[in-house]
């Protein structure tokens, strides 16, 4: 058998240099107007039309690894005042180096650009619509419908996997946590709670009973789960705030799962026995009134407790919301105003045992 190891210097010639050709042969990677050759990073725009409402360009940057890998897509910014989770991407955009990535990562920060400038929370102020409940998108639609299209198309469905960035909005004090959305499908759910573990929130969202028309998937992280693609939502920070740990949650958290998928070098920092969350329970306000809470984000309400009060404008108090099932506080309305059916508090209830 020791015959069939004489190479000729050809053959030996060709083994030496076959990565260098095989990096030769990649082609750039483009999405939208950013496209990027192996070993550079590039910058550019989703340019969503203007249809029955005015055009958009979604700022997007391909790194493309010197070395040959999969595509993973960093997504955030659909809520464009969840601050720390546009910020840790944009610092993403600086601190991944080409030269170490083995495949490429797309990177969109901000997608509702006009709720970012313009300060509105939870929509796009252009059409009224929340930017993560119409995937996969029209192309004829309003702009959130149009721009959800073209993300299904540049971004989700040329990604192998997938990271959706959330947190606490301006009227949101949220404890950080990430989804985890199983699909039955044991191996592409091994993959995705790999990444989960691999990003090391201590607390995971076991997310049941999504839409699984492909039609009307409505998340964008459901939308790559339906189409095969692993992926996670993860959240932190809160209130518009900034604060440096919140960032480094999500930073380190993605350097992490990138190591999980082999796309850096180094290992994974996995989170041991995290708290499984096994549903969410909203609680919601019956009417318009002032706000006055009782509980900080992060703690842990027993069954019944109260949560806070709820005053008409003479002081009067008209409701004393309670815990209908005990769970750590997910986030509670960090602001006084409230409006009828206005989230007041997310309650997680504990998952009796972890997933298998
Ligand atoms: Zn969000």
């Amino acid at each position: 058998m020791f015959r069939s190891l004489c190479l000729s210097p050809v053959a030996l010639l060709i083994l030496v240099f076959l990565p260098v050709f095989a990096s030769a042969q990649r082609s750039p990677f483009a999405v939208g107007t950013a496209s990027a050759a192996p070993g550079q990073k590039a910058t550019g725009y989703l340019e969503v039309p203007a249809v029955v409402d005015a055009a958009t360009n979604i700022p997007v940057v391909v790194v493309n690894g010197a070395k040959p890998g999969p595509v993973l897509a960093l997504v955030s910014g659909a809520h464009g005042t969840e601050y720390v989770s546009i910020i840790a991407v944009e610092r993403l955009i600086a601190d991944l180096d080409p030269a170490t990535i083995s495949g490429t990562v797309i990177l969109i920060p901000l997608v509702n650009i006009a709720s970012f400038e313009q300060k509105v929370p939870h929509v796009n102020p252009v059409d009224n619509k929340s930017m993560n409940r119409f995937y996969p998108g029209k192309p004829d639609g309003t702009q959130t419908d149009r721009a959800s299209f073209l993300i299904t198309k540049q971004v989700v469905d040329r990604c192998d996997y997938l990271i959706d960035y959330h947190g606490g909005d301006l009227d949101e004090s949220l404890r950080p946590y990430a989804y985890w959305g199983p699909t039955g499908n044991p191996s592409q759910d091994g993959i995705s709670k790999d990444m989960v573990l691999a990003f090391g929130l201590d607390h995971i969202i076991i997310w049941h009973d999504r839409p699984t028309d492909l039609a009307a998937s409505r998340y964008l992280d459901n939308t790559a789960s339906l189409r095969g693609k692993p992926s996670i939502v993860v959240e932190a920070g809160y209130a518009g705030s900034v604060e440096a740990d919140d960032v480094a949650l999500l930073v380190n958290g993605t350097l992490s799962t990138m190591r999980a998928l082999k796309m850096l070098p180094g290992e994974p920092h996995y989170i041991e026995n995290p708290v499984w969350l096994e549903k969410v329970v909203d609680v919601l306000s019956d009417g318009p009134g002032i706000w006055y809470p009782l509980v900080k984000r992060g703690s842990f309400a027993q069954a019944g407790m109260k949560l806070g009060y709820i005053t008409d404008y003479f002081g009067k108090v008209i409701l004393e919301p309670r815990a209908p099932e005990a769970g750590v506080i997910l986030h509670v309305n960090a602001v006084p105003s409230l409006k009828k059916g206005d989230n007041i508090v997310d309650l997680g209830v504990v998952a009796s045992r972890p997933p298998l």
